[in-house]
């Protein structure tokens, strides 16, 4: 049995209770996953706005490596495999 930092119950060290952890000696977080459910709720609420700019900057962020990504494969073998699948589609 594990108790939960923040509703001090206990229940079984499972992963229906509790979220693996990998820096907790047992494998655990110390709070339960209806605890971190109603944490996330009430951080997102809080921090609506930087959570909104911040899965924005996330979306930039990753068009540009995609864009990038495909860039790289020009100069690389592979890359003439995915235009003959494009060409063949
Ligand atoms: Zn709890």
């Amino acid at each position: 049995m594990k108790t939960c930092a923040t509703c001090q119950t206990s229940y079984p060290a499972t992963k229906k209770y509790f979220q693996p952890s990998k820096r907790n000696k047992d494998g655990f977080a110390y709070v339960c996953k209806s605890c971190v459910k109603i944490y996330m709720k009430q951080y997102y609420h809080d921090n609506k706005e930087r959570m909104k700019a911040y899965a924005r900057q996330y979306d930039l962020d990753n068009q540009g490596r995609r864009r990038q990504y495909y860039q790289n494969c020009k100069n690389k073998k592979f890359s003439q495999l995915i235009n003959r699948r494009l060409a063949s589609s």
